[in-house]
Parts: structure tokens; sequence; C-alpha cells
């Protein structure tokens, strides 16, 4: 179908001081993807910050309002990260290159997000260490504007995309779909249009038939024009947060299932960064790599 679009911005990496989320990771990211020859410099699109407007398809007025205070308030302190206006608008910068990403996506086939997937974000409130639900404001604003009229959300980071399945209970033209680690935050769960809730350790072999599964649901059975994949590398057997323990072999499996299955349709993909916290940063950008190479592999024959 083509090869994929890449979209980033410097201002992804937020001055958050020492964290488990290594916000670091998203210039990493594209440095290793540039200098191992993967994808060219001059290809990275990069993004533009999302308008009020966009924000407003997904975000209440007034949690906005609370955001561009630049200090906590009832609304932002269930966020784990500090919150400051270079914080702000990192996120929102990153909102902008998921909208970005769905839109080249479905003009091109495929796109990649070297950012995003804050998961957590609701409507109202921030969770974890999401402000705004850019997976969401991009599924938003594309679906609003007519689009696509049809949008599945195939979410295999390690947590239960909570503030996805939220935002959109009440609009079944889009799909949410998470897999992920159930005795794990988010407590409770929300309800998703297809929550597949794993135990600790399943195995390779438990984990890819379940994907398969829920990909034949979520995607052949709800038929949309665009599949955004967050692909969350916190599944990975290394992470502190996770313990679905995988290896880096299953998760490039899982990038590489996704990818072919909506490639071999000539369904429009694109994929955001998501979580990973392993013990060593090079294992997270890494494997982010890997999703990419899926991605290529995939669509760019
Ligand atoms: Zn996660």
């Amino acid at each position: 179908m083509g090869r994929p679009i890449f979209v980033w911005n410097p201002d992804y990496e937020i001055p958050i001081g020492r964290h488990v989320f290594p916000s670091v990771k998203f210039r990493l990211l594209k440095e290793a993807l540039v200098e191992r020859g993967i994808i060219r410099e001059g290809e990275v699109e990069i993004s533009e910050p999302a308008t009020d407007e966009q924000l407003r398809t997904v975000l209440d007025s007034t949690y906005l309002k609370a955001l561009r205070m630049y200090e906590h308030s009832a609304a932002t302190i269930r966020s784990e990260l500090p919150i400051s206006r270079p914080i702000i608008e990192g996120v929102v910068a990153t909102a902008g290159g998921s909208i970005r990403c769905a839109a080249r996506a479905l003009a091109h086939g495929a796109a990649c997000h070297l950012g995003g997937g804050f998961h957590h974000g609701y409507s109202d409130h921030a969770e974890g260490f999401c402000y705004i639900n850019d997976v969401a404001v991009a599924a938003g604003v594309i679906y609003r504007e007519g689009r696509a009229k049809r949008i599945t959300i195939v979410d295999t980071d390690v947590h239960q995309g909570n503030g996805t399945a939220n935002i959109f209970a009440g609009i079944p033209e889009i799909f949410t779909f998470s897999i992920h680690q159930e005795d794990l935050y988010p407590r409770p769960k929300e309800v998703g249009d297809l929550d597949i809730g794993l135990p600790a350790d399943p195995g390779a072999d438990v984990y890819l038939s379940e994907l398969e599964r829920g990909l034949s649901i979520s995607i052949d059975g709800h038929r949309p024009d665009l599949v955004i994949h967050v692909a969350g590398v916190d599944p990975f057997e290394e992470d502190q947060l996770g313990r679905l323990n995988l290896s880096r072999e299953t998760m490039a499996q899982r990038d590489g299932l996704v990818a072919q299955h909506c490639a071999s349709r000539g369904i429009p993909l694109m994929t955001v960064v998501a979580g990973g916290y392993a013990r060593n940063l090079s294992d997270i950008i890494d494997l982010h790599v890997q999703t990419v190479e899926a991605m290529i592999d995939a669509y760019d024959s």
C-alpha cells in the first residue's frame, strides 16, 4: 500500500525530572530510526499543536481551562506527572500529531506516530501519565469530520485503555478493543467494546491467539475505515509495571500480526507509541523500533 508516514515533534520530550515515564524516549526513538537507516530524517513530519476546537471534540471546556491554568486542580490531580506550560504544550502537540497521523494514514495507508498513546486521559480529568487522550482526540476529530465512518482502536498496551473506552462508550461506530493484564491498574476497568483481560504471564501462544481473536472481532467484525494501534511496549518481560512477560520476539509478532492483519485487508493503520517501562531505556527504544519495522514490512512492499 505504500511507505508509512512518520510524525514527531521535539516538544514531546517534556520536563518532568527523574520519572518512571521516560519522555526522552520519543526523541531517542526518532534518532534510533534515523541512525539505523530505517527512516530518513527528511521524511519525518513535524506535528502542529491540536487546536482548541479539535481538543473540544473530546475534552470538556472546563477541563481544557483547568489544563491551561498550568497548575494542579481537582481535574488534574490524578495525573502522576507534574504540570507546567511546557508539559501541557507537549501533550497538545502530541494530540496534534495523532490527528495528523490519522489523516495521513487515511490518505497513504499507514502512519507511525513517534509519540502519543495517552490512553488513560478522560474527557474531564487526567489519569496516570495522561493529560490529553491523543488517541481519542484523533479518532474523534476524524469521525466528526466524516473522514472515517467507522474506526477501530486496537490497544495492546499492558494497561487497559480506560479513558478511550469511557470516551467512546456511546459511539458504536468507534470500536474500542483492549488486550491487557487484568490484575493491574486501572481498577476498576472501564467497559470497552471488547476487553480481553489476561492473567499475569499468559505465555506467547495464549497471548497471540487471544490477540488474533480480538483482531477478528474488532476489525473483521466492525469493518473500520481506519485502525489505530496503541502499541505500548509494557507487555515486555523486563517491564517494571506489567507482568505479561512477553519476549522481544513475541512483541515483534504482536506488532506484525496487527500490521499484517490490516495491510492484507487494505485497511489504513496508524500506530502510537504509548507505554514502556523496562529497566533499560535501550530495550524500550528497541521495542518501539520493532513496531515501526513491522509497519514498514507490512505496508512498504
Ligand atoms: Zn501502559
